[in-house]
Order: structure tokens, then sequence, then C-alpha cells
């Protein structure tokens, strides 16, 4: 059955969050399909130091359900589904979920990004095996172990500094002798003496098997080509992330690397009705603070699309 709104947000992290806030303030009575897994990729960050507005820091968790609460106390609306299609030919868009079908004038789409993988051989055997994408999430497991994080960005040194808190050693494998990371997060990570450093190496085995969970792993130093196996009991992947825009290719126009182009300065995508707001959009900031901000955008975008259409 069809129920039609006037904005329908797909996606429930800052981006999607803040966009209902600001729809439902604006009496647009927003539907959110917050996803299976909502809260986006803060439900696995332990501090948002960075969020403004808390000195001492504050949990993502806790974060994304303040946010939910706060666009809930103005009438926005959540269903706890993925959205299955879209169809975004004509108006109403139609958003199909299950067997419910949702229309609405305008969209919003807020549906984040996920973790890479390295798309090695037993890569999914070993997922959830001692192979994680989310050292908040899988840490815990690893109190007195060993473990590699792979990466050498912001994600491999926060993941890498909070494994500390479980892990014996947290050795990071990074394919340069440079770290990508700002400053402040490779020095608490190369200061802390838990974490040592395995530079110009690439990951190129995971050993062990579903049963034994990961034993160790094999390692190819870049510039000398040999391959050398580490002991080790976890796996942490933080090589960067992909849009989720599945749902909308081939439907609006997306950049190479998968993002939704949005006019700049605006969040209207190449579909009139149809705004885009968050690291969906954004492969460069990808701070909850901008997607916040950028979910603001395109509520007002989508105020305004339907005053005009009024
Ligand atoms: P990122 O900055 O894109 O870093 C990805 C890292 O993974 C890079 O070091 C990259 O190596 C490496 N990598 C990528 N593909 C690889 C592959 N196939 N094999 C081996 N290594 C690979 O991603 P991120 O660390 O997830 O950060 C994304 C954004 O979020 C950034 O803007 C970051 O500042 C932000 N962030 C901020 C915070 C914070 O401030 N609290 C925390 C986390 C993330 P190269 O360096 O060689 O490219």
């Amino acid at each position: 059955m069809a129920t039609e709104r006037k904005v329908i947000i797909l996606g429930a992290g800052p981006a999607g969050l803040t966009a209902a806030l600001y729809a439902a303030r604006h009496a647009l009575k927003p539907l959110v399909l917050e996803g299976a897994s909502p809260g986006g990729q803060l439900m696995t960050t332990t501090e948002v130091e960075n969020y403004p507005g808390f000195a001492e820091g504050i949990a993502g968790p806790q974060l994304i359900l303040a946010m939910r609460q706060q666009a809930e106390r103005f009438g926005a609306d959540f269903v706890q589904r993925d959205a299955d299609a879209l169809e975004l030919s004509g108006r109403p868009f139609t958003v199909r979920a299950g067997a419910d079908a949702h229309v609405a004038r305008a969209l919003i789409i807020a549906t984040g990004a996920n973790a890479n993988l390295l798309g090695l051989d037993n890569e999914s055997e070993m997922m959830g095996h001692g192979l994680s994408v989310c050292a908040t999430c899988d840490g815990a497991f690893f109190r007195d172990k060993a473990v590699l994080v792979i990466g050498g960005g912001d994600s491999a040194m926060e993941e890498s500094t909070f494994l500390t808190r479980f892990a014996s050693r947290v050795s990071v494998v990074h394919r340069r002798d440079e770290l990508r990371a700002s400053e402040i997060m490779q020095e608490r990570a190369r200061s802390n003496k838990k974490i040592d450093f395995l530079w110009s190496r690439l990951l190129v085995e995971i050993l062990g098997t579903a049963e034994t969970g990961v034993t160790g792993a094999k390692v190819k130093n870049v510039k000398t080509g040999e391959v050398e196996e580490v002991a080790c009991d976890g796996i942490f992947y933080a090589i960067g992330h992909t849009p989720n825009t599945a749902l909308v290719q081939g439907r609006l126009d997306l950049d190479a690397k998968g993002y939704i182009v949005t006019r700049e300065g605006r969040t209207a995508t190449s579909v009139d009705g149809v705004f885009a707001a968050g690291d969906v959009v954004d492969s460069h900031y990808q701070q909850a603070v901008t997607a916040a901000g950028m979910g603001c955008m395109a509520a007002l975008d989508a105020q305004a699309f339907l005053d005009a259409l009024e």
C-alpha cells in the first residue's frame, strides 16, 4: 500500500537525521527509511571528539540517538528497513521496501558509505572469525591478543589506538612509508608503546580458517617483493569506504568513484526533486559535522523545491 509523503529520507546517519530534523521543523512530516542497521558509521565510533558542542566528546551511538530523538520530537517518522528499489522516472517518486511502497514528491538520499575490502580469497570466510572492518564492534574480542590494522589514514590510526585498550600488540600495516593520517592522529598512534608499524607492506594472505580464526598473515614488502609471515590473532581493515549508491545507479549521475554528483554548493542531484547529502556525496571531508551540515542543506533545498511546486 502506498503512503504519500512530502519528503522521504533514505538513511539515518548524521546527514539523514539532520535532514529529518529540519524537514520535520518545516512541517514536511518526513519519513525516514533508516535501514536495517540504522545510524551509519557513527554507530561504530567510540568517542567523537570533533563534533562541535561536546567539549568532552560524545560516544557515536549516543550522538546518533540524540539526533534521532530530536528529529522525532518535531514529527519525523522512522521505518527500520532498507529501501529495495527507487522509481525516479516521474513524480511522485516511489520507494519500495519489501511489500511496502512509499511515495513522495521529494527524496533525500543520505545512505552513506561502507568499509572497503582488499578482495583476498578467504576474506568472506574469515570475516567475523578474526577479520573485522570495525575495531569498535570487535576490539573486545582481542583482549591480550596481537592484531594487525591495515591502512595509513585517520581510521587506521583511530582504530589502532582504540585496539590497544584490549590487544597486547597492534601492528599497522601500511602500503607506503608515510601515513595519510592527520598529524594529531599519527602522533597519538606513534607515541603509543603497544603500536608498531610495518611500512611499505601489503597484506597478501590471511592465515587460518573459520574454525581456527586468524592465526597469522602474509605481508609483502612492496619495495623488495619479499613475503613474510606475521603471527597475529586478528586483522582489522581501515582502507577507506565506498558510497552506498547501488540503489541510484543508472538513475542519478555518479562520479568516477561512485559518489552522487550534486550541483555545486547545493544538494540537488541530476533528477529534480531528488537531493543527496553526507558521505554518499562526499569523498573528501567525510565528517559527521559536514554530513550533518549537508543534511540541513538538503532539507532546505527540498523545502524550496516543494514550495516552488505549490
Ligand atoms: P583514507 O583517508 O582514504 O585512508 C585509507 C588508507 O588505506 C590509506 O592510507 C590508503 O593508503 C590505504 N589503502 C586504501 N586502499 C588500500 C589497499 N587496497 N591496500 C592497502 N592499503 C590501502 O580513509 P580513512 O582513514 O577511512 O578516512 C576517511 C576520511 O575520514 C578522511 O577524510 C579522514 O580524515 C576521516 N576520518 C577522520 C577521523 C577523525 O578525525 N576522528 C577518524 C577517521 C576518519 P594510501 O595512504 O597509500 O592511499
